[in-house]
């Protein structure tokens, strides 16, 4: 187990462009790893601490809109109210090889819904 240097919070292994990067699921903070060493160790403690496989993992930040969530205009719809802005962020809710879940959220009314890569 890891924990972010910033916030506290517990941090997930994730590749990004071609890295792995310790995350931070509550702040986002990035670390490189360096040794890829420290994943396998981080596997092995999932396999005993794995929590529920689709558990959902939400981020709230400030004004319930998730910290990294970026407000997208005109290319998704809210499913609830029709609106097309709508706030996207990516939570790395499984192993580091998988691709991270996308979740979005309705800037009108505040519906959240995902999707997988
Ligand atoms: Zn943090
Ligand atoms: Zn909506």
């Amino acid at each position: 187990m890891k924990f972010c240097p910033r916030c506290g919070g517990l941090m997930r292994p994730a590749k990004i462009n071609g890295k792995y990067y310790w995350v931070c699921i509550k702040c986002g903070y990035r670390e490189e790893i360096k040794d890829p060493k420290e994943i396998e160790a981080y596997r092995r403690t999932l396999k005993v601490t794995r929590s529920p496989r689709d558990k959902l993992v939400v981020i709230e930040g400030k004004n319930n809109v998730p910290v990294g969530a970026t407000l997208i205009k005109g290319s998704v719809r809210c499913p609830r109210c029709g609106s097309d802005e709508v706030y996207i962020w990516m939570v790395q809710t499984r192993s580091a090889d998988e691709p991270p879940t996308r979740f979005y959220r309705c800037a009108k009314c505040g519906y959240t819904w995902r999707e997988y890569a």
